[in-house]
């Protein structure tokens, strides 16, 4: 593991669950983007016409998952009618569709839909969480909103200690790669270069990073990103969480 992300961290495995709700309460409440809190809430607000019955979350959307998992997924961000609506991390949009159905196949969720957040879904040995915890205007969130929004995902990645970073698209990617940098680990992301299935060479011990074409229906429906892809990068990462842990 890379000392500098964990050298905080009491490992204590059974406190976990419960320091995980104590950030997720912290997350919820966040505001410190006021371009962000704006949106966020204007969309709640307004809503989509097919969803006007829905009360929309309308706040950050904190990470998702089992709390001793081994594979730390990261997205980029919550959708304006998906996961800003649901409040729960790729669910209720397409994105969250393709990407279940592809944890479900592989074993890492208990189904293949992710409707609501009450909708019985569980993921094994993984867990979700997005770059940026408020639904940014078009997708794209500022390098000050990702800058802010870090230091949460610093601490979910402390507490849970996992073996492999999936990062979903370059921005999740590199989110991960400035973790790194700000705490030493690399010198800057210029080496690192991102693709679909690629298996960074880091240096140190701490998790491997793997990356994947973010599954946006922009990439899935114009067959960029394909469910057969999905499988192959997740089942090599069940090879990697099946390998000893990484010599410093
Ligand atoms: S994006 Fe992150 S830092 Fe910014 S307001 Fe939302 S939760 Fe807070």
């Amino acid at each position: 593991m890379h000392d500098a992300i964990y050298e905080s961290t009491h490992d204590s495995s059974h406190e976990k669950p419960q320091q995980l709700r104590i950030l997720e309460k912290e997350i919820i409440t966040c505001r410190k983007c006021p371009r962000l809190v704006e949106y966020r809430e204007k969309v709640a607000q307004e809503k989509r016409r097919a969803f006007r019955d829905w009360t929309y979350w309308g706040r950050p959307v904190p990470g998702f998952g089992d709390p001793h998992a081994e594979l730390f997924i990261l997205g980029l961000a919550p959708a304006a009618h998906g996961a800003n609506r649901t409040g729960r991390v790729f669910t209720g949009d397409r994105s969250g569709d393709f990407l279940y159905a592809a944890l479900h196949k592989t074993g890492f969720a208990s189904q293949p839909t992710s409707l609501h957040r009450d909708d019985g879904l569980t993921l094994n040995n993984s867990f979700i969480a997005a770059a940026v915890r408020c639904a940014p205007p078009a997708n794209k969130p500022l390098p000050s909103e990702l800058l802010n929004c870090r230091g949460y995902l610093e601490r979910e990645l402390a507490l849970l200690r996992p073996k492999v970073v999936l990062a979903l698209g370059k921005i999740a990617w590199d989110a991960y790669l400035d973790v790194l940098k700000s705490q030493g680990v690399i010198a800057s992301r210029a080496k690192f270069a991102f693709a679909h299935g690629t298996v960074a060479k880091l240096p140190g011990a701490g998790p491997r990073l793997v990356g994947a074409y973010h599954p946006s229906q922009q990439n899935t429906q114009t067959g960029r990103v394909t469910p057969a892809m999905y499988a192959k990068v997740l089942r090599r990462i069940r090879q990697l969480l099946a390998e000893p842990p990484q010599r410093k």
